[in-house]
């Protein structure tokens, strides 16, 4: 079928091991060959049915880390093409999933480490507030992000039994104490760069473990797998929420179907249905995409989403955009560092608002001149064209442009006129707020001066006639918001009380 691999067959070399998921192959004294198939085991049973294309996605994602940690630790790779050490008639069965690798000595011990608090750890939290014997702090949640990862290793049990987790006085005794404390330092180290890096790529490595080995002069070296979804736990940061277990990259679809199934988790597991089989091989791939494409892939890969969930699902959303074009009853003028936007601050559909986006969201004062800027023209288009029926201008806690404002830094615009224009309107709200709020702390004052600014700027909107004339004739209403990202609030200016109000919830 398919290009599944579940077992090698290479005759030329000695077999010295299969394991649930890899074959090894001694090539010489120096020298392993390690194919990954495309078994699966779960619950401790290796399952008779291959995940196709499994063992080469593994391969790539251990290669990638490998590499990328380097720095960190040597790995066990060599370099050395696979097919080279291979008969020609055994090189397909290889292609993507075989690596020729150092012949070291693994430890005896097996690397765990945990930066979230899930599976069995959550477990004996709950019951004595430690993971692995170390003590926790209290009130964590299942799913919490630990204060620092926690290195917690296991002896390696034989085929069939499960790893039996140990102190790191018992890793002492095991590997010496100089060793032991360089396998803690190493693991925490590995562990904090590829959580970090996985985390901008959308994954959170919740845990993984590793494995060493060391060469006759006592080198460390990285071996086995590193950082896949067979070694870790990965969750997609999208869906991540503390209190709960995460959806997870990992073999969790079948563990699922196979609990549903009413098998009894004794050894010969049952065969999976093909559909099953390639969702899991889709959940590999996907943990393989997210970890290693760039960040253009990634907006691509957005927008691939974005058509199969709205416009393949939601087709109605689209015929309306179709049917009466982007017609926005409202303006927003936002501020240009964009971090709050309106769109998802009103969680509306696209083309409900027009958004304007200008520094620290003051409105440039009118112009005469001929020296009409685009935010301005933008207004006028919007108002004149669109004929919408409200503006709102989103003023937002933490914002850079009124930082600046405050402290007077005005970009040194000295040829367009445009900023020295716009600092004319904006130094109202600056000076209107340090001549009532001297003696307070630098703080309150930019809040005071952010919600200032709003005002301040729809004050000026009353300067463009073709806005003044709407607003007198009932065809326009101007509101001023605030979002306080802190607090998750939107405030709004309510001229009867002078002051910025919660709105109440529905
Ligand atoms: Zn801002």
């Amino acid at each position: 079928m398919n290009n599944a691999l579940f077992q090698s067959d290479i005759k030329s070399l000695k077999l010295l091991n299969r394991g649930k998921v890899r074959d090894i192959y001694e090539v010489d004294q120096d020298h392993l060959l390690i194919v990954t198939t495309d078994r699966l085991s779960a619950f401790d049973v290796v399952m008779p049915t291959p995940i196709p294309g499994k063992g080469k996605v593994l391969t790539e994602i251990s290669n990638f880390w490998f590499e990328k940690l380097e720095h960190v630790v040597p790995n066990h790779l060599t370099g050395i093409d696979p097919a080279s050490v291979v008969k020609e008639s055994e090189r397909e069965q290889l292609a993507g999933r075989a690596i020729v690798v150092k012949k070291l000595r693994p430890l005896p011990i097996e690397a765990i480490v945990r930066g979230y608090l899930a599976g069995s750890g959550w477990k004996e939290y709950k019951a004595s507030r430690s993971v692995c014997g170390i003590p926790l702090p209290a009130n964590l949640r299942e799913a919490d992000k630990l204060p620092e990862p926690l290195f917690t290793p296991s002896t390696k049990a034989e085929m069939g039994a499960h790893d039996a987790n140990i102190s790191h006085e018992k890793a002492e005794e095991l590997l010496g104490k100089d060793l032991a404390a360089k396998v803690r330092g190493v693991c925490i180290a590995l562990y904090k760069e590829a959580a970090s890096y996985a985390l901008g790529q959308g994954i959170i490595i919740a845990d993984t473990k590793f494995e060493f080995g060391q060469d006759k002069h006592g080198k460390l070296y990285l071996i086995d797998e590193a950082l896949t979804p067979d070694s870790s736990r990965f969750w997609p940061a999208d869906q991540y929420k503390p209190g709960m277990n995460p959806p997870s990259f990992d073999k969790q679809y079948v563990r699922d179907w196979l609990e549903a199934s009413g098998w009894n988790k004794k050894s010969p597991g049952p065969e999976l249905p093909a559909d099953i089989a390639a969702k899991t091989t889709e959940k590999y791939r996907l943990a393989l995409q997210y970890l290693t494409q760039s960040h253009i892939d990634k907006l691509v890969s957005g927008y691939m989403r974005f058509r199969k969930n709205n416009y393949e699902k939601n087709q109605d959303l689209f015929e309306r955009l179709t049917k009466q074009g982007q017609s926005p009853k409202t303006i927003v003028v936002g501020c240009c560092d964009s971090r709050v936007d309106p769109a998802i601050v009103t969680d509306c559909d696209p083309g409900d608002l027009f958004i304007i986006r200008n520094v620290a969201n003051l409105v440039p004062p009118f112009e005469n001149s001929g020296n009409f800027h685009g935010t301005s023209a933008a207004l006028e288009y919007g108002v004149r064209n669109l004929e919408v029926e409200n503006i709102i201008v989103l003023g937002h806690a933490h914002c850079g442009g009124i930082n600046s404002l405050l402290d007077q830094k005005d970009g040194g615009d000295s040829q367009s006129g445009f900023i020295s224009g716009w600092m004319k309107v904006a130094s109202q709200a600056r000076n209107r707020v340090l001549s009532r709020m001297q003696s307070k702390s630098k703080d309150e004052q930019l809040r005071a001066c952010e919600q200032e600014a709003i005002l301040v700027s729809l004050d000026n909107l009353l300067s463009f006639p073709w806005i003044l004339e709407r607003v007198a004739s009932k065809k326009l209403a101007l509101h001023g918001w605030y979002f306080d990202m802190e607090k998750g609030e939107l405030l709004h200016y309510n001229p009867t009380s002078n002051r910025f109000e919660a709105f109440s919830a529905q």
